[in-house]
């Protein structure tokens, strides 16, 4: 199968061919098609498997079809995964100027509060440093969020974000949809899939 045949827009084909994405992985056939129908996803995958791509083509494409700031948030487990999640964002949204910002921990928070200024369409942050933004930094809100997206879910989990996750889902608007990734589909997995997706198709490679 071919991006065009998952559904895929020609603007974010033209940027797949760019990065030399040649065909889709298998995580990518089977996510991309559902998430663009408009479903929560679990993805049972691991880094390597072109998870990233699998989550950031269908949001890119909805945002396109109605483009607004503070489109989409992506949690990640580490700092590292989350420049990485940007730089991916960057990349498939090179053909059509898509904002990104990165809020970390362990970074100062003033640069990250004048790219909150800025009005990104997507978010990537660690949960901690979000919950810092949300209560500090002014004029963000995350009211109008369309796609959640929790990355490495296991990993979040295992390092004892859950409750902060806790919190930013009850900040998080209901009318969303949401995407969770993880390796491994543990109970603490299943508990917050059940909190935070509605009616998901699950899918694996
Ligand atoms: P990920 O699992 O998202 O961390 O992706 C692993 C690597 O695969 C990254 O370097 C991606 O740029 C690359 N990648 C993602 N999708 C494809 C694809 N369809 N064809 C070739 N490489 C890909």
């Amino acid at each position: 199968k071919s991006f065009k045949q998952l559904g895929v827009i020609d603007s974010l084909v033209e940027a797949c061919e760019i990065l030399g994405y040649k065909a889709p992985t298998p995580i990518q056939v089977e996510a991309i098609p559902v998430a663009l129908q408009g479903r929560d996803v679990i993805g049972l995958a691991e880094t390597g498997s072109g998870k990233t791509a699998a989550f950031a083509l269908p949001i890119l494409q909805k945002l396109m079809e109605n483009p607004s700031s503070f489109f989409s948030l992506i949690l990640s487990p580490t700092r590292e995964l989350a420049y990485q999640i940007a730089q991916a964002f960057e990349a498939l949204g090179s053909t059509i100027n898509v904002r990104t910002c990165c809020l970390v921990g362990g970074m100062d928070m003033v640069p990250q509060s004048i790219a909150l200024g800025k009005k990104p369409h997507i978010i990537v942050a660690t949960p901690g440093r979000l919950l810092d933004h949300l209560e500090n930094t002014k004029g963000f809100s995350l009211r109008a969020l369309k796609y959640l997206v929790m990355d490495e879910a296991d990993r979040m989990l295992d390092q004892d974000f859950g409750p902060l996750l806790d919190k930013i889902l009850r900040i998080l608007p209901a009318k969303r949809n949401t995407f969770l990734f993880s390796a491994t589909l543990s109970s603490k997995v299943e508990s917050l899939q059940r909190a935070s997706l509605s009616n998901p198709e699950k899918v694996s490679v």
